[in-house]
């Protein structure tokens, strides 16, 4: 059977069919990192809806362009979640202040990356370069990570005065100890190191890195979608009785405290000061970097 491509016309990603069974939704800013405006997470959003209720496709892989996965939300752009489908519909879009701020994050960070977690096949997620802060929070909630050696994971948000970005698992994907360790310090974790921790799966040479997922896609496609169906379900059902969604909406109730206390304390969402910190941390690991390799 022919797969109807979708009907609307992206203009931030693309949906892409490299098999009949496997969709790959890509994101396509590459000038900018591939940074997160909400019109991309809304096209993402519609992406995963095409490739759910497609009666072909088995499995769904995540990517993006260039050298970088993800490097975050795009902070540039006013953002409005009342221009789009609400997946959450949480009331409070319309208040000013805490309160709509609040309702956005639980739409459009928290609640679509919820929702793409819990889509009843299985979703991989292709990983090069850096994903940081809202990068790496959009590979958490697919069910597999592939990345490359290059890849690194980071969420130094904590220097902004919040506790992490708004998909808070770290503890969950890297254990308590690390994911602590992690935002304390701002700490930014390799592939290898990721994958010591149980976050990645699989960690492959850059120009490897398309086709180990594709071939690992594609295992998995050769199972029926009744059982990947089943399988993906009860493994999320023994998450949910340990109460992973409980612990997400109270981290991000505790993210909002940091960014109302922000708002009192600096006139502004979150620690101007916070940039800074961060800056200063990439100084010294080039530093140390160039040490080790020179
Ligand atoms: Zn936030």
């Amino acid at each position: 059977m022919i797969e109807k491509k979708s009907s609307v016309e992206y203009t931030q990603i693309r949906y892409e069919l490299p098999e009949p069974e496997i969709a790959r939704i890509v994101m396509a800013r590459p000038d900018t990192r591939n940074a997160q405006s909400l019109k991309m997470l809304y096209e993402i959003n519609h992406a995963f809806d095409v490739a759910a209720k497609s009666s072909s496709i088995k499995v769904i892989i995540l990517a993006g362009d260039g050298p970088h996965f993800s490097s975050g939300h795009d902070l540039t752009e006013e953002r409005n979640p009342l221009d789009y489908d609400l997946v959450v519909q949480a009331a409070g879009h319309h208040e000013p202040g805490a309160a709509g701020m609040y309702a956005g994050e639980e739409e459009y960070f928290t609640g679509l990356h919820w929702k793409w977690r819990n889509i009843a096949k299985p979703t991989i997620a292709q990983v090069q370069g850096k994903a940081m802060a809202g990068g790496m929070m959009i590979a958490m909630p697919m069910d597999i990570i592939v990345a490359s050696e290059d890849a690194q994971f980071s969420d130094p948000v904590v220097a902004f005065g919040v506790n992490g970005h708004e998909y808070f698992l770290h503890a969950w994907d890297l254990g308590p100890r690390k994911a602590k360790e992690m935002l304390f310090a701002g700490e930014t974790l390799t592939a290898q190191e990721c994958k010591e921790l149980g976050m990645v799966n699989h960690v492959v040479p850059i120009e490897e890195l398309e086709d180990a997922t594709l071939n690992l896609a594609r295992r998995i496609a050769s199972r029926p979608a009744i059982g990947l169906k089943l399988a993906k379900q009860a493994v999320n059902f023994s998450m949910d009785v340990q109460g992973q969604h409980q612990a997400l909406t109270g981290a991000l109730a505790m993210h909002h405290i940091g960014h109302a206390h922000a708002r009192v304390q600096y006139g502004y969402p979150v620690d101007p000061n916070g940039a800074a910190v961060i800056k200063n941390d990439a100084k010294v690991a080039r530093k140390v970097n160039d040490d080790t390799f020179s």
